[in-house]
């Protein structure tokens, strides 16, 4: 369906696990050179290592620091010569009560989560318009857009803040032939999840209509689908991958399937 991504550059943020890992393994089989960036080195490469000989470079990347991600648009552009899409991933989730969302509490989720966003697309931007592809995927949820979660105030806060920037970022970015969209996970299946035991995990998947969490390559094939050239006249748009988690109108919905 989908031209190749041969000799295309893509940045993916949070690229070391998870969803973002997820993301790599579908554009690396796609042909695409990727850059993956995460905090932590022995994270980034144990991901290369697991893309085997795909052409892969990692960057140690703070997304909340401005300097980090024009540091990753540097090394992304002197390892492949350019940027045509850039996948802003990176997230973080820790859970906190109102009563404990204090200055450092929202600072750390809504800088990680929203202003990585936007200083990843600030710094990618001029790479972005030079390409003749020029694509930004955002990572966001259905926990804030859609949902709420408690313990997720400020998390939810920070995936519909992300939204509420695509919308006006397809604007300014359009008289630049580069698009930004929006791919909303339900639960996906991370090494992070894993941990949580399977009485867990089923109780998850027992409130999803498909009756399963989505696998990290889901939400890939979403980003990989926005990134393409077949995608060019959509901008601005989401698009939820959940199994169908949001749809029930109540619980009882679910036992009426
Ligand atoms: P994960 O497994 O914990 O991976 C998060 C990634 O982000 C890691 O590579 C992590 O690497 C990186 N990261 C965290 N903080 C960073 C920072 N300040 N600078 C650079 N990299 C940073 O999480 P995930 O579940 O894959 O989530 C990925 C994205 O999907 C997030 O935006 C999340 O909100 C969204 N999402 C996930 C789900 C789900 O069910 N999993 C559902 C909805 C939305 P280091 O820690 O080494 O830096």
């Amino acid at each position: 369906m989908f031209s190749t991504f041969e000799g295309r550059t893509v940045v993916i943020t949070g690229g070391s696990k998870g969803i973002g890992l997820g993301i790599a393994r579908v554009f690396t089989s796609a042909g695409a050179n990727v850059m993956i960036a995460g905090r932590s080195q022995v994270s980034l490469d144990a991901a290369a290592q697991s893309l085997g000989n795909a052409p892969v470079a990692t960057q140690v990347t703070d997304v909340t620091s401005e300097e980090s991600c024009r540091e990753l648009a540097a090394a992304t552009v002197e390892a492949f010569g350019g940027i045509d899409a850039l996948c802003t991933n990176a997230g973080i989730f820790p859970s906190a009560r109102l009563e404990n969302l204090d200055r450092a509490a929202l600072d750390e989720v809504i800088g990680t989560n929203f202003y990585g966003t936007a200083f990843c697309v600030a710094a990618c931007l001029d790479h972005l318009a030079a390409s003749a592809l020029g694509r930004v995927v955002v990572t966001s949820s259905i926990t804030g857009p859609i949902t709420g979660y408690p313990g997720w105030a400020h998390y939810g806060a920070s995936k519909a803040a992300q939204l509420g920037y695509v919308r006006t970022a397809a604007m300014e970015l359009a008289p630049r032939g580069v698009t930004i969209n929006a791919v909303l996970p339900g639960n996906i299946m991370t090494e992070g999840l894993a941990d949580l035991g399977q009485e867990y995990l089923d109780g998850m998947a027992a409130a999803i209509p498909q009756k399963r969490l989505g696998a990290v390559e889901d939400i890939g094939y979403a980003a990989l689908y926005f990134a393409s050239p077949q995608a060019g006249y959509v901008t601005g748009q989401t698009l939820v991958v959940d199994g169908g988690q949001v749809l029930p109108e109540d619980p009882g919905a679910l036992e009426e399937m």
